[in-house]
C-alpha cells in the first residue's frame, strides 16, 4: 500500500520494499530460481531500492522447514541480502481474511463445487474469449436448489472470484505490452488455504513493492492479480518477467538436467562465487574467468542491458 487510505488491507509494520524474491519452500532451488533470484535484487538494489524476501508457504501438505533455512542459505551465500524479516505468509491469514471479507462484501465471491475433472471437462468447451483450461463459471450459474443440494452433500466449496471475463492489459518492463482475460480464478482453496493469486496480491501491497521480477511462467496469472489489486484498491506494482532457465533438451530446468543446485556444485569443487559468476555471464554481467562480488554486479546492472542481452541470447 502506497497510502494509509489506499486500499483495505491494513498496514502493520512491515518493511516497504522496492523489490523482493518470493520462493516456496517446498524444495531446494535450482539455478533458474537462484537466477531469478539474482535478477530480482539487482533489479532494486541496483537503484539502491529495499528487498524483501517472503516465504510462500501456504500449501502445507508440500512445505518443508528445512527447505526455507536452505534456501535463505542459498540465495544469502550468492550474496542476496534483504531488509527486514523474512515473511511467511503462513503468519498472514488475519490479512487475506480481511481481503477476502472486503470481496464478499462487495458481491464478488461464490461457491464452486466442481472437481478438477469436471472443470477440464468443462474448459475443454470453447468459451468465447476465455483462455484455455479457465474457468466457465459453471457454479455461478447454478439453481437455488441446485446450490442447496451441493451444501448438503459436504464437500467444501472452493471460493471463487466473480471477473465477468474482464480484459486486463500492462506493460511488462521486460516483455512488453501483455493482456489477458480474467476468468473467475479461485481465491480460496475446497481445503480452507488462502490461493496464490490472492495472497501475492495481498502481501505485495502490504509490504508495499514497486516492482515484482520473477519468473515468465507467471505472465498469464499477471492480470488476474491486476484485476484482484483493483478490485482491493491497491496500488498496482510494475513488473518484468525474467526467461526462464532451459535444460540442454529445451525443458524447464529441473532436478533431472543433473547438477542444478548450489549443493550439486559444491560437490562438483564449484563455490557459491563461481555460480554467481556463471549466472552473471549469462546475463552479460561479467566476462568469463571474473568473479565479481554481488555488489559490483549491482553497480553494473541496468534494465536496458538486461534487455540487449536477452534479445542477444533468443
Ligand atoms: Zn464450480
Amino acid at each position: 500500500m502506497h497510502t494509509a487510505q489506499a486500499g483495505r488491507v491494513r498496514q502493520h509494520g512491515v518493511v516497504n520494499a522496492d523489490g523482493r524474491f518470493a520462493p516456496s519452500p517446498t524444495g531446494t532451488l535450482h539455478l533458474g530460481n537462484l537466477r531469478t533470484a539474482l535478477l530480482a535484487w539487482l533489479f532494486a538494489r541496483s537503484r539502491g531500492g529495499c528487498f524483501a524476501v517472503r516465504m510462500e508457504d501456504l500449501d502445507v501438505g508440500r512445505v518443508r522447514e528445512r527447505f526455507h533455512d536452505e534456501q535463505l542459505r542459498d540465495i544469502a551465500a550468492l550474496g542476496i541480502d534483504w531488509d527486514g524479516p523474512v515473511v511467511r505468509q503462513s503468519q498472514r491469514t488475519a490479512l487475506y481474511d480481511a481481503a477476502l471479507a472486503a470481496l464478499r462484501d462487495d458481491g464478488l465471491i461464490y461457491e464452486c463445487w466442481c472437481t478438477r475433472a469436471e472443470i477440464r471437462e468443462a474448459a475443454s468447451a470453447p468459451h468465447g474469449d476465455l483462455p484455455e483450461g479457465a474457468y466457465p463459471g459453471t457454479c455461478l450459474r447454478l439453481t437455488a436448489a441446485q446450490r442447496e443440494e451441493r451444501r448438503s452433500s459436504g464437500r467444501p466449496p472452493a471460493l471463487r472470484i466473480r471477473a465477468d471475463r474482464a480484459r486486463v492489459g500492462f506493460e511488462d518492463r521486460l516483455t512488453g505490452p501483455f493482456e489477458g482475460v480474467v476468468d473467475d480464478f479461485v481465491v480460496r482453496r475446497n481445503d480452507g488455504a488462502y490461493a496464490y493469486n490472492l495472497a501475492v496480491v495481498v502481501d505485495d501491497a502490504d509490504q508495499g513493492i514497486g516492482e515484482v521480477v520473477r519468473g515468465l511462467d507467471l505472465l498469464d496469472s499477471t492480470p488476474r492479480q491486476l484485476w484482484l489489486g483493483a478490485r482491493l484498491g491497491v496500488v498496482a506494482p510494475r513488473h518484468a518477467h525474467v526467461p526462464l532457465v532451459l535444460g540442454p533438451d529445451g525443458a524447464r530446468l529441473a532436478k533431472r538436467h543433473g547438477a542444478v543446485t548450489l549443493a550439486d556444485r559444491a560437490a562438483l569443487g564449484e563455490s557459491a562465487d563461481d555460480v554467481r559468476a556463471e549466472l552473471a555471464t549469462s546475463l552479460r554481467l561479467c566476462e568469463p574467468g571474473e568473479r565479481p562480488s554481488a555488489r559490483e554486479l549491482a553497480e553494473r546492472f541496468s534494465i536496458g542491458a538486461l534487455r540487449a542481452a536477452e534479445e542477444v541470447a533468443s
